[in-house]
């Protein structure tokens, strides 16, 4: 087992926080005379828990725990997006920080990494308790986050709303107005254009060069995507929109299948009007198994961590995954895609895009001068582009995965950037 025996996080296997190790101990040989610090690496910086209590709309009291990790603060202030999950605990969120570690550094963005998140299924609470609930938990991390300390943003069950009652809180406990704490707010509090559908696009920018670099294109190919929420359902809609077929989607309520390609723009309006995807007309209903078994040229797992096990890896039939979601994929089905010749772009470079564009977000706050979104767009695009032409060259040069690679990259910088500032005292 990878673990350095952190003593307050359990040591199961294919835990989020094992799998991050794991893929770790797979770049140290890579790292040259900066293996020596990769210990930092496989611990975080400062992990916070707090008790969250609410006043139910019912009269009661209710406990809620949540976290806020800061994994590496080396490069840069923390960055990080916050869910509202009744899965997330303190090794879930250490690992999301890793990854975010990895992510921020692969695309060469000035931060550490961070995550937080709050252990709840936010659909049992009213609008009322949600924003109690977010309060309390920013009042409580307000200790450790800050415009230039740590910058929280949306991830999954998290939106605008939530980031603008979470900029309120802390700008209140501060007493002056910071836009610049969270990113992925309203655009009326500052907000950057182009934010909301960011990580989709980027995921959709990752699909096309990588399919163009493995000799097909997006236009005609066959497209299955896993969630279909911000990240999958953007990036379903811009798959089409470039002429590709999305023949399968799965979300909470069940998998649907159409091989003559789903219409994803209807299907949007439909799921956002309150409808569930399974009843969406048009589609047929299929198994989970039949899911994982479609046809595809490209699939994209845009829901949650864990979900590419080994026996799905087998089950697969693609040519190419591209990582919506953060940690879908596990280190033996890593293992037994690259042994089937499935191409797969990591998550830390795949879903990068809204994590750039927070980052725009962020200088535009501070600058208090805001682009235009096709100025946005075009930067988030040469920087993808960038970052996958690198990793591409990275995985090709060690003879390793993108995953690999990207991690090469990463964490070289982090940990030139680490001995550069030595140990203090
Ligand atoms: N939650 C997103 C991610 O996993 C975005 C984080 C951010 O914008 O800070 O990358």
């Amino acid at each position: 087992m990878a673990s350095p025996g952190l003593s307050y996080v359990p040591n199961h296997t294919n835990s989020p926080w094992q799998m991050y190790l794991l893929q770790v101990d797979r770049v140290a040989p890579h790292l040259g005379h900066l293996e020596r610090w990769v210990e930092t690496l496989k611990r975080c910086k400062r992990v916070l828990a707090v008790d969250i209590p609410i006043n139910r709309d019912d009269g009661t009291v209710a406990h809620f725990e949540g976290f806020r990790a800061q994994h590496n603060l080396s490069r840069g202030p923390g960055k990080g997006g916050v869910r509202f999950h009744p899965d997330v605990t303190i090794d879930e969120v250490m690992a999301l920080a890793g990854w975010m570690t990895v992510k921020n550094a692969a695309l060469n963005l000035p931060y550490g990494g961070a995550k937080g998140g709050i252990r709840v299924d936010p659909k049992t609470l009213t609008r009322p308790e949600l924003e109690r609930l977010t309060r309390r938990y920013t009042s409580e991390i307000g200790l450790i986050i800050g415009p230039d300390k740590d910058i929280p943003a949306p991830d999954v069950n998290t939106n605008d709303q939530i980031m603008a009652w979470m900029m309120d809180t802390y700008s209140m406990n501060t007493g002056a107005t910071a836009t610049g704490v969270v990113t992925g707010k309203p655009i009326a509090l500052g907000g950057s254009l182009g934010r909301k559908e960011a990580t989709g696009r980027g995921v959709y920018i990752a699909a096309r060069e990588t399919a163009r670099a493995m000799g097909f294109d997006i236009t005609g190919a066959r497209i299955v995507v896993q969630g279909f929420g911000n990240v999958g359902g953007i990036a379903a809609k811009l798959f089409k929109a470039a002429g590709a077929v999305v023949v399968g989607l799965q979300d909470a309520s069940g998998s649907v299948a159409n091989e003559g390609g789903i219409d994803v723009d209807a299907a949007l309006d439909f799921v956002a009007g309150g409808g569930a995807l399974v009843d969406f007309k048009g589609v047929s209903k299929i198994t989970e198994g039949e899911f994982w078994a479609l046809k595809s040229d490209i699939f994209v797992p845009a829901a949650l961590e864990n979900q590419l096990t080994e026996t799905r890896a087998r089950a697969i039939s693609t040519k190419l995954v591209v990582e919506g979601a953060n940690g879908p994929t596990t280190p033996a089905a890593d293992d037994i895609l690259h042994d089937r010749g499935i191409k797969v772009v990591p998550d830390v470079i795949a879903n990068a895009g809204g994590v750039t564009v927070s980052y725009f977000e962020w200088v535009q706050d501070f600058s208090s001068f805001f682009w235009s979104e096709a100025e946005i767009n075009d930067r988030l695009e040469r920087i993808m582009v960038e970052a996958l032409k690198a990793v591409v060259h990275t995985a090709e040069k060690h003879n390793v995965s993108l995953r690999t690679a990207a991690f090469i990259i990463a964490c070289t910088r982090v940990l030139a950037a680490r001995e550069l500032r030595g140990l203090y005292p």
